[in-house]
Parts: structure tokens; C-alpha cells; sequence
């Protein structure tokens, strides 16, 4: 059998080295149009804050390692450019040597992601302008840093990737300003819990302005004019846009595969698409919302590389369900810790599902011993039957493992009145004898 995979990064390598796992005879070739292949695209805002400071820690896995460890061809440089379904090729364009050629498939595996959106405003392709997907625009931007010695940046775009640029150039000394369409920071987030944000923002003097967009960009020699809708003129000698992706699906869509409605690759439970011998991954493919069953795009690196892993069992006839996406996530905002999973307000409102909300401030843990810090839990819930439908925590210390039990809950299908009864670990310094998640628990129900 001989399998192509186009995309070396989260859903690519992960459905090469599983294929290879499944399959020890197949032929399997791996496509990325970049340079790099299976690289830490979640760490590289911390390169540029310096906080990861070799290069080489950025790469998980080289091509070199792939070819010896897993049998795999791979090929860097080289940009799938046309699927013909009849014939089962693929077109590919060889940058390095400016080639074009044709390689035939039994199976096609579809990892190419999603790019960052850049928008048509005017000004929009000023050299001070940079978007973050890869490591070539990483070099690019802490290479700006370290000559050009910024002073004042605008980010602009309050999600994950947004914020975390923005504290990584402030480690870098860089006075930080952030727009936000919306009326609050982190879209996931609801706006009281958003709040919390807010105000760390303001203790770290970052300023941000909510509810205004950037209507162009004007170059003059020293800065770039940051043009705000609210009639604001930002001064800035960098601009980091930060306004989320789409999916990559040109390639799917011109081979005549179906798109869903939301621009992603359409793909059933099997992540195959409409074309039964090609399965599509990551952040290319919509998926279904794990609360509401909807059809949704949510681009992390947990399920691209649960959905490439999938991909390949499929293809060795394993038969194996990806049981939808429920967008659990966690980002560090300075000294803060903030974390989702489910649907927010906004969604399930949207959505017409009933629920009740919950909001406890425990301590982070027992508060006879030192240390100990309040988070805020915020639980969605089915009205009618518990059902855990959202959490979103804002916090210091321990966020991370109460959202990956509530998270991990949700997902068993497990409602607020089983939360109450989980046995957590607990000694003084990690926990309460009644954990977080626990008090979050008796106060839903
Ligand atoms: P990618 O990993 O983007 O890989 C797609 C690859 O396909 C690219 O290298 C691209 O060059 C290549 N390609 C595209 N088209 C072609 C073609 N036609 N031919 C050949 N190659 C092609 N997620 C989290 O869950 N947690 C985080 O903390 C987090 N932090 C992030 C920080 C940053 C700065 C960025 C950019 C993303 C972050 N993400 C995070 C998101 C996560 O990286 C993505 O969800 C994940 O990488 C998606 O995997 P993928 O395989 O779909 O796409």
C-alpha cells in the first residue's frame, strides 16, 4: 500500500509514524511545503520572549529521524499543488529544485492546517506587519526584536496566540497595546470571566482597547500609524496580527472534495472525506462540537494529532471513531492561568441548549498551608439533567489539573452531580479534602 501524506507538522507526523506503527510493509511519503517538519508550533511565542532559548528545542522531530526511525519518506520543500481523485496522483512542486512531478496514491492523508487570516486593510503589507504560524516567521519576528530594538508593539487579536506574543515581547521590554473586536479578551471565555483577565492585564500595564478593529495601517519612516474605528491613531514600531485562521482547503476543494459549511474539509467520524480514499486532519477539517453535535472549527494540536493518529488506523482497517472536539484549552497570561473546555454562553445560547451556571472561588489549595491562592470556577450545565456543558477557570496555581478532570468528566458524559463525588488526591499542599472541582460540584447541584 502506498499512502501520501501532505502536511509534516501536528496531524501529519502523527498519522506518518502511526501509519508506519499499523503497517510495517507500506510505502508512506510525507509533503511539507516548509522547511521543517514536526515542529513545536505551540512554543513558538516563547522563542521570541526568549523564555526557549535554543533553536533546536523547537524541533521535535527532523526529517533525518523520521526517514531512520520510522521508514518514512520525507520530503521538505515540497508543496502539494493538485489532487486528481481519478487518477489517484498528486501534483507536487519541488521549491528546492523549482520541479514539478507526479506521485500516485493508494491512500491520501490531507494535515495542511490553517493559516493565519491577514485581512485586506490598507497598509496591511508593511515590513513592521508579522503573522505567527511557523518557524521561519518566528526567526523573522525575534530577528526583528533582537536588530530594530522596538519600543511600542500593537497586537492585534486577543486570543491564544495574541496574548501570548503579547507577553513575550513584554519579557522582551516592548510596551504592549492590544485591539479586540469583541468586547472582552479570549474568545472562549465568557465576559465575567474574561474580567479576571482584564484586570491582570492592567497590573502588568498592558494596555488593551475591547470593542474597536484596526481600519488600515499607515508606514511613516520611524513607525507604522495603527488606525483604530473608534477614531484612535496607535503609534507602533511593530504589529502582530493575531485574528485567528481558516482552514487550508483550496487543494481539497479544487479536487472536487466537499467543504463544509464553515470552509473546512467535510470529514465523517472516520476522518475520511466525500472522497473515500482520502481522509483529511487538524485544523484543515471541521469537526463536529462535542456539547452540541454542531459542525464547528476548533484548531488545536490535541486533536490533530488524535485525528492523524485515527486517519491511519482507518486506513489499516482498525475502524476507529473520532468522538468530536470540545475545544479544551489553556493558555498562561503572565502570573495567570486561564482554562476552557465546552461551549460558553454565547454558544449554547446560540445553540438553544438550556442551562444553569455556577460560579465557586476555592483555594488552590488547603488554606492552612502557605501558598495557597483562590481560582474561580465557572460550570455550565444542563438544566434539566447536570450535564456538563462548559468550565472555564481563571487562576494561579492548579488550573490546569481542575480542568483536565472537569474536561476529562465532560467527556465520560458525567453530570455536575458526579463531580461531587469524585476522590481527588489531597494532602495540604496540592489540594483540599473537598478539591475545586469537588465545591464546584455541591454548588451546581
Ligand atoms: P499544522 O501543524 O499547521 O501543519 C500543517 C503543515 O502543512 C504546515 O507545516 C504547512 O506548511 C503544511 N502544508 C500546508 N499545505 C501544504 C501543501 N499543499 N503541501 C505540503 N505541505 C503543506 N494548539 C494547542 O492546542 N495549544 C497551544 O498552546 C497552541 N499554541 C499555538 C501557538 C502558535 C503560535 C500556533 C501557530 C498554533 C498553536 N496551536 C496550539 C495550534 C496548533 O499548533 C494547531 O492546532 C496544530 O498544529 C494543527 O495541526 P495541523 O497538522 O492541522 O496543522
Amino acid at each position: 500500500m502506498k499512502v501520501l501524506i501532505v502536511g509534516g507538522v501536528a496531524g501529519g507526523a502523527s498519522a506518518a509514524a502511526r501509519m508506519r506503527r499499523v503497517n510495517e510493509d507500506a510505502e508512506i511519503i510525507l509533503f511539507e511545503k516548509g522547511e521543517h517538519i514536526s515542529f513545536a508550533n505551540c512554543g513558538l511565542p516563547y522563542y521570541i520572549g526568549e523564555v526557549i532559548k535554543e533553536k533546536d528545542k523547537l524541533l521535535v522531530q527532523t526529517p533525518e529521524k523520521m526517514k531512520e526511525r520510522f521508514r518514512i519518506d520525507v520530503r521538505i520543500n515540497s508543496e502539494v499543488t493538485k489532487i486528481d481523485t481519478v487518477n489517484k496522483r498528486v501534483e507536487v512542486l519541488n521549491h528546492a529544485e523549482n520541479k514539478v512531478y507526479t506521485e500516485n496514491y493508494d491512500k491520501l492523508i490531507l494535515s495542511p492546517g490553517a493559516e493565519p487570516i491577514r485581512p485586506g486593510l490598507p497598509g496591511i503589507d508593511s515590513k513592521r506587519i508579522f503573522t505567527l504560524r511557523n518557524i521561519p516567521d518566528t526567526f523573522r519576528i525575534k530577528d526583528y526584536v533582537d536588530r530594530m530594538n522596538p519600543k511600542r508593539a500593537v497586537v492585534v487579536g486577543a486570543g491564544f496566540i495574541g496574548l501570548e506574543v503579547a507577553e513575550n515581547l513584554h519579557l522582551r521590554g516592548v510596551k504592549v497595546t492590544v485591539v479586540e473586536l469583541a468586547d472582552h479578551v479570549i474568545g472562549p471565555l465568557d465576559y465575567d470571566m474574561a474580567a479576571l483577565v482584564h484586570q491582570h492585564l492592567k497590573t502588568k500595564h498592558v494596555e488593551f482597547y475591547l470593542k474597536d478593529a484596526v481600519e488600515a495601517f499607515e508606514d511613516e519612516d520611524a513607525w507604522v500609524n495603527v488606525k483604530l474605528s473608534s477614531g484612535r491613531n496607535l503609534k507602533a514600531d511593530m504589529v502582530i496580527m493575531g485574528i485567528g485562521v481558516k482552514p487550508e482547503s483550496k487543494i481539497a476543494k479544487e479536487a472536487g472534495i466537499a467543504i463544509g459549511k464553515t470552509g473546512g474539509i467535510l470529514v465523517n467520524e472516520y476522518m475520511q472525506t466525500s472522497n473515500e480514499d482520502i481522509y483529511a486532519v487538524g485544523d484543515a477539517v471541521e469537526i463536529r462540537d462535542f456539547v452540541s453535535g454542531k459542525e464547528a472549527l476548533i484548531p488545536l494540536a490535541g486533536p490533530a494529532n488524535k485525528q492523524g493518529r485515527i486517519a491511519a488506523n482507518n486506513i489499516a482497517g482498525l475502524n476507529e471513531k473520532f468522538g468530536g472536539t470540545q475545544g479544551t484549552s489553556i493558555v498562561k497570561v503572565f502570573d495567570i492561568t486561564v482554562a476552557v473546555t465546552g461551549n460558553n454562553e454565547r454558544i449554547l445560547k446560540r445553540n438553544g441548549i438550556e442551562y444553569e451556571k455556577s460560579y465557586t472561588h476555592s483555594a488552590s489549595h488547603a488554606g492552612y498551608y502557605p501558598g495557597a491562592i483562590p481560582m474561580s470556577i465557572k460550570l455550565l450545565f444542563g438544566k434539566k439533567d447536570g450535564r456538563i456543558l462548559g468550565a472555564q477557570i481563571v487562576g494561579y496555581e492548579g488550573v490546569d489539573k481542575r480542568m483536565d478532570v472537569i474536561s476529562t468528566a465532560m467527556r465520560a458524559n458525567m453530570t455536575v452531580y458526579d463531580l461531587e463525588t469524585l476522590e481527588l488526591s489531597y494532602a495540604p499542599p496540592y489540594s483540599s479534602a473537598k478539591d475545586p472541582v469537588n465545591i464546584a460540584g455541591f454548588t451546581a447541584s
